[in-house]
């Protein structure tokens, strides 16, 4: 056993594992950019406050799975790693003033969110959001934009049969009827809730009928559902995020128990699964919309929508599928020579086609030629430039490992040679 681990919750992503995320990160920003999403960077931690009002202090992600920062000063009592990158998104959009930019203001950040959770499959302590928040725009329009966008990155990531379900979970004006209604109704079953439904009942009875405890399946059956609270604007913004979802072509569901876990939601609540495990605390990704947000933390009332995609899920759908494979870069070029010795000659020309732009080892060890050729082959490079007695006229043997050819080159000819050859680029 090491002595030192990462970690429980957390993970080292090893070089045959990055190739993956590197293109899905990649896809994310690109993605964006194409929608007109710019990028913001935010600090990985904030004022516990941000959180606990953006977020809502009865939530479980601020309760039970905020990462405190371990008091050394009064001022860092009060920090904490941020669990979901939105609050922070707002308190910048606050705080720079971005309500005077021409709107919606479209931002999208990717990068490690911080939940102190019990970790499980799908589930850690240290996990990657793709996140895209459009500020600014009371849609329905953005809404449905923004789900297609999710729809479409999960499309060219490679990972098929994902479904959106969509719910609406009224607004200010209709909340507290559907809220009533519902503390009524488990009221009336209070005898049969487990304990910590029964909390719930109190603290934020809107996370009951998405409860997946399975004694809970019959009660939540017969729940009342916000679809029948819902007031005429709220009902209307609904009806309008279905109509542009249609005509886009999205697949998507209406789940009226989908509540989502943060109290900031207004109106438009979706989620992205993973068709057939809907049921399983397993969603790919999800978001919604959070009008109140921004009045809370301290802005003008704005109104915003937005995602985030978990992107650990989302490797692991992509194992399943055998979409999660993808290759490491092999060097272009290793340098090898006849000379063991000449590491500085070998470091030279090597050194010279990194600075062309061209991917190359230099065999820096000291064996026999033959035992570098065939590090060469097994590293998968291209091409093989070998040092040999030719140096003198300043030619090098510049052997294609692939085609099983090779040509004496003028040294100074090395890199233009190899960059016509297509290789430009490492390849995979
Ligand atoms: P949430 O804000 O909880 O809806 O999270 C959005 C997405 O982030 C989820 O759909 C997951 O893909 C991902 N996610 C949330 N929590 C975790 C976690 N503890 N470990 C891995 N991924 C997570």
């Amino acid at each position: 056993m090491p002595t030192y681990r990462a970690p429980r919750g957390t993970r080292d992503l090893l070089p045959a594992e990055r190739p993956t995320w590197a293109r899905l990160e990649a896809l994310a920003r690109d993605l964006a950019a194409r929608y007109g999403y710019r990028e913001i960077t935010t600090p990985l931690f904030e004022l516990a406050d941000v959180f606990e009002r953006g977020i809502g202090e009865v939530t479980d992600v601020v309760q039970k799975e905020l990462f405190r920062l371990a008091p050394r000063t009064e001022e860092s009592e009060r920090w904490a790693l941020r669990p979901e990158p939105t609050a922070g998104i707002m308190r910048a959009y606050v705080q720079h003033g971005m309500q005077t930019w021409p709107q919606p203001v479209k931002l999208t950040q990717t990068g490690p969110m911080f939940r102190y959770d019990r970790p499980q499959a799908g589930r850690y302590r240290q996990f990657v959001q793709f996140d895209v928040e459009a500020v600014g725009d009371a849609g329905p329009a953005i809404d449905a934009e923004i789900i297609e966008l999710g729809f479409r990155f999960y499309r060219e990531a490679g990972l098929d049969g994902v479904e959106v379900l969509l719910n609406s979970i009224g607004d200010g004006a209709c909340r507290p009827s559907f809220i009533a209604a519902l503390t009524d109704y488990y009221r009336g079953h209070v005898d049969v809730l487990p304990p910590l439904e029964r909390e719930r009942l109190d603290r934020n009875v809107l996370r009951l009928p998405d409860s997946k405890d399975p004694a809970m399946t019959a009660l939540n059956a017969a729940a009342p559902r916000i679809t029948e609270y819902l007031c005429d604007a709220c009902a209307a913004h609904l009806a309008g995020v279905r109509a542009h979802l249609d005509a886009l072509g999205v697949v998507y569901r209406l789940e009226p128990s989908l509540v989502r876990g943060l109290d900031y939601y207004t109106r438009t609540a979706f989620e992205f699964y993973k068709t057939g495990r809907e049921g399983q605390q397993q969603a790919l990704g999800g978001g919604g919309r959070y009008d109140g947000l921004i009045e809370l933390l301290g802005g003008r009332p704005t109104p915003g929508i937005g995602f985030g995609i978990g992107l650990d899920r989302l490797v692991l759908a992509l194992a399943e599928t055998g979409g999660a494979s993808d290759a490491e870069p092999a060097p272009v070029a290793v340098v090898v020579g006849a000379d063991p010795d000449d590491t500085v000659g070998r470091l030279r020309v090597a050194t010279d086609l990194r600075g062309a732009g061209i991917a190359a080892r230099a065999e820096l060890g000291r064996r026999k030629l033959g035992k570098q050729m065939e590090a060469a082959v097994r590293d998968g490079a291209h091409f093989a430039v070998i040092l040999g007695d030719e140096l003198a006229d300043g030619n090098v043997t510049l052997r294609d490992l692939r085609a099983a050819t090779q040509e004496l080159v003028p040294v100074g000819e090395l890199a233009d040679t190899i960059l016509r050859a297509g290789e430009s680029q490492p390849h995979g």
